[in-house]
């Protein structure tokens, strides 16, 4: 199979070369004929498929063959439930059109919105956008979209997972109801199928890997291991493996940066990602990433999804996911196109029940090994103990906010510490 007899015209296929793409993905087979037809289409597919693919190029074919306007007004839209994924799809977009007089952009949260506005006054085709700043500049006036002939949800089990139900339903209500569809979710939950059901007219299903199944070509591993010796463990199998990409889950947003800054400290260079971020210091994090000077990316879910990290080699669970599915697209992160992979989660015994349920979706047990110095040495009683520490030393710590440091700081009993220089003096911080 080849790109030219899926039906791809000429500038299309010229982008393709240049990107160096000699024969199309499963998912590219099977969705680019379907939408070059004009129908809907339902996809499973996760990232890493070459999906971006799948739908832009078709997408751009049609509306260069429908080209009937002389301004431009915003003809395709492809709603991605985060920044990243955006600008990743908008550089795509930007890639295959090149060979084409196609404009597009993208639009985000988190940047001024005046160039953005400014862009959009200049007409353009194609808009990839994040659902909360389309609405925003819609109601600013600052784009129309009725005259939209293609829509595209990128990752829509994700943007529900975000909240973004409504959103999208608000946008759905601006679109005209005369046009193509195109659906791509990871997994496929009642409410997707719900949402499915409500937008796509004759969808045409385009499956390419089992439902729920974790990328083949990734090696995954469990190393049970005590929960206060996971940064040591982490730092170990980085530095003796010799892993220079590896990207690292966290569960929250503190935990991310608490365990970045440790690796740093162990002469690991790293960044945390993750919602918290302004959106320099996410796109700064992730370039370093890509080009090797930032050894470990520590992010959490929600900021891991749309990052394209082509042959990323390792991935860390630092902390297992509490949603199963979440697992599945951690270790989609790794294995991609064509690439192995090895995916390694670290499981304390306060986990063991996500392990479970990761391992019913998948439907296999995963692969235990063990790090020399660093078995299992938690029981259910010392989890419990150390779970009631914690507990105590945060309300001391909100009870000592809400009172204490108040009166200390009126009658000046708190000590303020300054560290001391080598002569024995004492220096202010800066
Ligand atoms: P995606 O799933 O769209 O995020 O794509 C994953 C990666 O695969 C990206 O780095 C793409 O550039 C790359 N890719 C897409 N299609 C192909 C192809 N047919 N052959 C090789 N690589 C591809």
């Amino acid at each position: 199979m080849t790109f030219k007899s899926l039906g791809l015209s000429a500038p299309l296929l010229q982008a393709v070369q240049k990107k160096k793409y000699t024969v199309p993905s499963p998912i590219q087979e099977k969705a680019i004929p379907v939408i070059l037809e004009g129908k809907d289409i339902l996809a499973s597919a996760q990232t890493g498929t070459g999906k971006t693919a799948g739908f832009t190029l078709p997408l751009l074919q049609r509306i260069t063959e429908q080209s009937r306007w002389k301004r431009r007004p915003l003809r395709a839209l492809v709603l991605t439930p985060t920044r990243e994924l955006a600008a990743q799809v908008y550089e795509n977009v930007q890639e295959y059109s090149l060979f084409t007089d196609i404009r597009s952009t993208v639009i985000f949260g988190g940047v001024n919105a005046n160039p953005q506005i400014k862009t959009l006054k200049q007409g353009v085709d194609v808009l990839v956008a994040t659902p909360g700043r389309l609405l925003d500049l819609h109601g600013q006036k600052a784009l129309s979209l009725s005259k939209i002939e293609i829509l595209v949800l990128d990752e829509a089990d994700r943007m529900l997972d975000m909240g973004f139900l409504r959103d999208i339903k608000k946008i759905i209500g601006l679109l005209p109801a005369q046009r193509q569809n195109l659906l791509f979710s990871a997994t496929f939950s009642k409410e997707i199928r719900a949402l499915a059901h409500n937008i796509l007219k004759d969808p045409v299903s385009v499956e390419t890997a089992p439902e729920n199944t974790a990328a083949e070509r990734v090696e995954q591993q469990i190393y049970r291991v005590d929960k206060n010796r996971k940064t040591d463990l982490t730092a170990k199998l980085i530095s003796e493996g010799d892993w220079h990409q590896v990207l690292v889950f966290t569960r929250t947003k503190h935990g991310a940066n608490r365990l970045s800054k440790k690796l740093e400290k162990k002469g690991i260079s790293s960044a945390a990602i993750h919602g918290d971020k302004s959106q320099n210091a996410r796109t700064k994090a992730l370039a370093g990433f890509k080009d090797n000077s930032i050894r470990v990316l520590v992010a959490t879910d929600i900021a891991a999804r749309g990052l394209d990290i082509p042959l990323l080699p390792h991935v860390i669970n630092y902390e297992l996911p509490n949603v199963p599915e979440d697992y599945v697209h951690r270790i989609g992160r790794t294995g991609r196109a064509g690439a192995e992979g090895e995916a390694i989660s670290l499981v304390s015994l306060d986990e063991v029940e996500y392990l479970r349920g990761i391992e019913k979706l998948l439907g296999e047990k995963l692969p235990h090994n063990t790090a020399e110095g660093f078995e299992l040495t938690e029981t259910k009683e010392s989890v419990k103990e150390a779970k009631e520490k914690a507990q105590q030393n945060r309300t001391r710590r909100k009870s000592r906010k809400t009172d204490g440091s108040l009166d200390s700081r009126k009658t000046g009993s708190k000590k303020r510490t300054f560290p001391k220089s080598r002569n024995g003096r004492v220096s202010s911080r800066r």
